[in-house]
């Protein structure tokens, strides 16, 4: 079997998985406990903090350890909402972006919010412009995810934060997809709040943290403990923080960069053997060495994306027909339906293809060779 789907999640590295052990193992104590034991997994809980922090150039103490993106977005959002609801009710987001973002702003408009959805075109991207003229003094919080989950595409998360740096408006950001390809600077960025999930890096699932910048202070996420300074109770997840930081370090720059290059050649690689059996189809989004090269989404025009994503199934290559999220339900895709529209075939002829970094230019190969073989049976029974 072949694992294309490593958008939605990621198999652990297996110097992730000897961390974790060795914690578990070795020094499985509460690192609110005052003795050895408790020193020993707090000395840990320290590390993983300094590691991460260091990874997006923030401050130790401006990380606060969720249970994931999720999580981290959900409590971004709502937080800042009611917190500066005395400032204003106006909030920009992107149509793209992850349910965990949308879905807490759905509410926030029940309350008396109001968001604007900023649209995409057909690369999925959001246009400046369109985001200026949004801006108002209202404007209490933008949340604008740095690069799409279903079709790779950028969002300008550092113009946007320049803007901002001269306004009243908190800028979040959910990066849970860029963070383990793009080398991050909250600093340079001007980002205030930023989210991400250990799973979709080589580390565990059900662990993730929140980016929250020191001078922008937030409510408690959960009340009855001192962890996380009061912002988050409740004993730590210490072995998936260790096995976080752990898939951390092993994305150096030039990790990271070498994968962006090789995942691009992955979709060329694909594209060319489509193109040789002449196979129609064509990418939703773009293909740009600066996207996340490792979403990549497909039409394959008269196929129904159950009926590829199957076949692909039976000679074992596991490909996603959306999102994780949306894929087990039969609801289209709001990314795609954001770029072409609700009447493009596209939306039922497409999927979505993830690479990772134990994705090698062999099993790309077989699958572009499945694919073809597919594409061609398809066809040839609708004939
Ligand atoms: N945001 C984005 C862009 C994602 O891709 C995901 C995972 N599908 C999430 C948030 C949520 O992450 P988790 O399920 O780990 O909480």
């Amino acid at each position: 079997h072949v694992y294309l789907d490593n958008a939605a999640t990621t198999p652990m590295a297996p110097a992730v998985i000897a961390a974790m052990t060795q914690q578990m193992q070795a020094d499985f104590g509460n690192a609110s406990s005052t003795h050895w034991f408790g020193r020993q997994a707090h000395m840990q809980l320290d590390a993983s903090r300094q590691v991460i922090a260091q990874s997006i150039n923030a401050q130790p103490d401006e990380i606060i350890f969720t249970s994931g993106a999720t999580e981290s977005n959900n409590t971004a959002i709502n937080q800042v909402a009611h917190e500066f609801a005395a400032r204003g009710k106006h909030i920009i987001t992107t149509a793209i972006e992850h349910p965990s973002v949308l879905q807490p702003l759905k509410q926030l408009e029940k309350e008396g919010f109001d968001v604007t959805y900023l649209p995409v075109d057909e690369k999925g991207e959001i246009s400046l412009a369109d985001f200026d003229a949004a801006l108002d003094d209202e404007t209490i919080l933008v949340s604008i995810m740095m690069g799409n989950n279903e079709v790779g595409s950028r969002m300008p998360i550092q113009a946007i934060g320049e803007r901002l740096s001269q306004h009243q408006a908190i800028f979040h950001t959910d990066a849970t997809q860029a963070y383990g390809l793009l080398d991050i600077d909250v600093q340079a960025l001007h980002v205030d709040l930023l989210s991400t999930s250990a799973h979709k890096i080589n580390g565990p699932k059900g662990v993730g943290f929140l980016y929250r910048r020191n001078q922008l202070m937030l409510k408690p996420f959960l009340r009855g403990g001192e962890q996380e300074k009061k912002r988050r109770a409740g004993t730590e997840n210490i072995a998936g923080i260790v096995g976080f930081a752990k898939a951390v370090s092993l994305l150096t720059p030039a990790v990271k960069a070498q994968h962006q290059s090789d995942y691009l050649g992955f979709k060329h690689q694909i594209m060319t053997a489509l193109a040789d059996a002449g196979v129609d189809y064509a990418v939703n989004g773009s293909v740009q060495a600066d996207n996340l090269n490792h979403v990549f989404n497909l039409w394959l025009a008269g196929l129904s994306t159950y009926a590829l994503q199957t076949n692909l199934d039976l000679d074992g290559f596991a490909v996603s027909g959306g999102s994780a999220c949306t894929a087990g339900s039969l609801e289209p895709s709001h990314v795609l339906i954001a770029m072409f529209g609700q009447a493009s075939p596209r939306i039922s002829e497409s999927i979505r293809i993830s690479f990772g970094a134990f994705t090698t230019a062999d099993d790309v190969a077989a699958f572009a060779q499945a694919l073809v073989k597919i594409a061609q049976r398809l066809h040839a029974h609708s004939k």
